[in-house]
């Protein structure tokens, strides 16, 4: 058969990349271990860029109600809600999220990506406007697309802008949909959400804010950033995933909305997929009851940020943002963060290899994601990793 063009382009980059004898995007964790390590190519690692920020993933008590629902529901629930049904967890785990949030009601996706999809693309359509954030996640992008609607993007974190930009809509800003994220995935920056929450009141749109990243991080009760920044009740929509604090895989909306409900008939990534296995669900229901009470976990993260953040800083080098669960190191050339990936890891460490176009400002970055479950020695581990590339280069 002939060969596809378009995947001809994607497979010279790849090709590119093995030259160098460097796999950044297909590694394979031969066996995991725990929250943070895994064996890599034969070797103990370190996992520091996994998202597991609360290290719920070996959680006994979501481990046993996992076990339980498999062996009580079976593996899948072979369908969609709409056409095969709901299981009972579905609902109770949607009743369970509307409370965590203090939220009317919720809806439940099979992933984060699903969730922006379903959400973005069934509440506004051809003729409508979205305002989104610059530096927006490939999935409220992708929601964008598929909604068909205006697509308009601000300066990344510019209420200013977003104001200027709702202005020159006229009558029809009222209408808009902002879209933001908590805590940005790339940088680990946080976004205004005060600020854009009075935009929002100012023109009466509507605000739907992603806390995958801040979910279980901040807040009371890890309920995001919009709780800590006081501004929960502006939220029109929250977003979220199972596949980052929760240690699952899964997506959500919480809204006081009375629409909810109907949008489990317009909206296509919701109706036309299986819906969440029951193990699931009920591990998910129990990761988020150890989530809301788990303040010391959210304290050890914290204290874990700011000693990589510290270190790494002492080393000297540049840092996205102030210290948090994502702590990203800024490499700038393309080669040299592939190189520097790859020291990493065979020095014992796991991070992420980020490169344009997924990266704001056309940079390189290695993105560490900090887990609670990490000791102060594995954090020392990863400083020292760094340490040692700087060593090699000179
Ligand atoms: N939103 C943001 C901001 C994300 O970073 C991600 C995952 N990287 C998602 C949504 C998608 O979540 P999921 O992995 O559950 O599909």
């Amino acid at each position: 058969m002939r060969e596809n063009p378009r995947l001809q382009a994607v497979q010279a980059v790849r090709q590119e990349l093995a030259t160098l004898g460097i796999d950044p995007f297909g590694v394979q964790i031969d066996r995991i271990l725990s929250p943070t390590e895994g064996l890599i190519h034969g070797r103990r690692t370190i996992l520091a860029g996994t998202n597991n920020y609360l290290g719920l993933t070996f959680d006994p008590g979501t481990i046993a109600a996992a076990r339980e629902a498999l062996e009580a529901a079976g593996t899948g629930t072979t369908g969609s809600r709409m056409a095969n049904g709901s299981y009972a967890g579905h609902r109770e785990l949607e009743v369970d999220l509307a409370a965590f949030y203090g939220k009317r009601d919720a809806i439940v996706f099979s992933t984060g990506y699903q969730a922006n999809l379903g959400m973005i693309s069934a509440l506004v359509g051809t003729g409508d406007v979205v305002m989104i954030d610059a530096d927006s996640h490939a999935s409220i992008y992708d929601g964008c697309r598929l909604s068909g609607a205006n697509v308009i993007r601000f300066r990344h974190n510019d209420a200013a802008d977003l104001a200027k930009r709702m202005r020159r809509l006229g009558d029809d800003a009222a209408n808009a949909l902002i879209v933001v994220e908590g805590v940005y995935s790339m940088l680990g920056d946080r976004a205004p959400l005060r600020d854009f929450a009075r935009v929002k009141r100012e023109f009466g749109a509507t605000l739907m804010v992603d806390e995958a990243h801040s979910m279980g991080v901040l807040g009371s009760k890890g309920r995001g950033l919009a709780d800590e920044q006081g501004v929960l009740a502006d939220v029109d929509y929250v977003v979220g995933t199972f596949s980052k604090s929760l240690g699952n895989t899964g997506g959500f909306c919480v809204s006081d909305s009375p629409d909810l409900d109907v949008l489990r008939y317009a909206s296509r990534p919701y109706v036309f997929t299986a819906s969440l296995p029951p193990a699931t669900i009920a591990a998910t229901r129990q990761a988020l009851r150890t989530l809301s009470a788990a303040d010391d976990l959210r304290l050890r993260l914290q204290n874990n940020a700011e000693r990589l953040h510290a270190g790494l800083g002492a080393l000297g080098f540049r840092l996205g943002a102030p210290a948090n669960a994502v702590v990203a190191v800024l490499v700038g050339d393309k080669l040299e963060a592939l190189r520097f990936w790859d020291h990493l890891l065979k020095h014992g460490v796991y991070v992420n290899l980020m490169v344009p176009p997924a990266t704001p400002g056309g940079e390189s970055l290695l993105r560490c994601s900090v887990s609670a479950a990490h000791t102060p020695e594995q954090i020392d581990a990863i400083c020292a990793a760094f340490a040692s590339w700087t060593g090699a280069k000179a």
